[in-house]
């Protein structure tokens, strides 16, 4: 039987917008926003706004999510931020293993599924992120390296912890660039991750996880990449920092 999965179209605004713009960014976002009952939409705000943030979207359909986390559960960590922090300022969700962050502050695999590990156990939703870079796609590497990240950050969970995970697959070229993967490329590099996670966890397990792309996603190619079989959803970073931008791609048109 194929289960319908919910698409969740997440904003990541990076390390952009002070608490009044973050403020004021939402007040408006969600006095235009309609009452969708078949998508789900995320914020991710920098630490900072996490607290003004979390309460305005109290009570809306919007979740809120944050960028990164530290996989301990309190002490001598200087600058990190704990699960329970975010669950406390209200996170439902978690993004983990962003590009930039395995680029620019080295995180690598086993790290990384220590966060997703973090993660599930208080509760958060991980977004985990994988994708290729530039010279490994040109190489002919992606599928390899996709996989293999995945297989690094999932390793040794079980089939219920799987079904909290969301994978955002993001090619590294594709991210600010303006430069788009095409609804087929992305379409197959989903489809070969799903076939992964039937391999490895079974069939309910990869027909419920939801996969989202990432990579100048923009209001002119929702529609398309959403209309492939196997994007259940985005994570968007440069378009999610206008209020009309992002209402435009969580208005995305489902298909019929
Ligand atoms: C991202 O930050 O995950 C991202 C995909 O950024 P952009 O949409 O700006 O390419």
């Amino acid at each position: 039987m194929m289960l319908a999965r919910m698409p969740l179209i997440a904003g990541n605004w990076k390390m952009n917008k002070s608490g009044t713009e973050a403020r004021d960014f939402v007040r408006e976002f969600l006095a235009q926003l309609p009452a969708w009952e078949d998508r789900e939409v995320l914020l991710c705000p920098p630490f900072t706004a996490l607290a003004v943030v979390g309460p305005l979207l109290y009570g809306s359909p919007v979740r809120l999510g944050a960028q990164n986390l530290y996989p301990e559960e309190s002490g001598a960590f200087t600058g990190e931020i704990s699960p329970r922090m975010l669950v406390d300022a209200g996170c439902a969700y978690v993004i983990l293993g962003h590009s930039e962050r395995r680029h620019h502050f080295r995180e690598d695999d086993p790290l990384i599924r220590r966060k997703v590990a973090a993660a599930l156990a208080s509760g958060l939703k991980p977004i985990l992120c994988i994708g290729e870079s530039l010279s490994q796609w040109e190489a002919g590497l992606a599928s390899e390296v996709v996989l293999g990240q995945l297989r690094a950050a999932l390793v040794d969970l079980s089939a219920e912890e799987v079904f909290s995970v969301v994978v955002a697959y993001e090619p590294v070229w594709a991210i600010g660039t303006g430069r788009t993967a095409t609804p087929d490329q992305a379409q197959e590099m989903h489809a070969l991750i799903r076939a992964e996670i039937r391999q490895l966890w079974g069939q309910e397990p990869a027909e419920r996880l939801r996969l989202l792309y990432g990579g100048s996603v923009r209001p002119e190619n929702i529609d398309e990449l959403m209309a492939c079989p196997d994007i259940d959803g985005a994570l968007v970073g440069g378009a999610s920092l206008e209020v009309e931008s992002f209402l435009r791609i969580v208005g995305f048109r489902q298909a019929s």
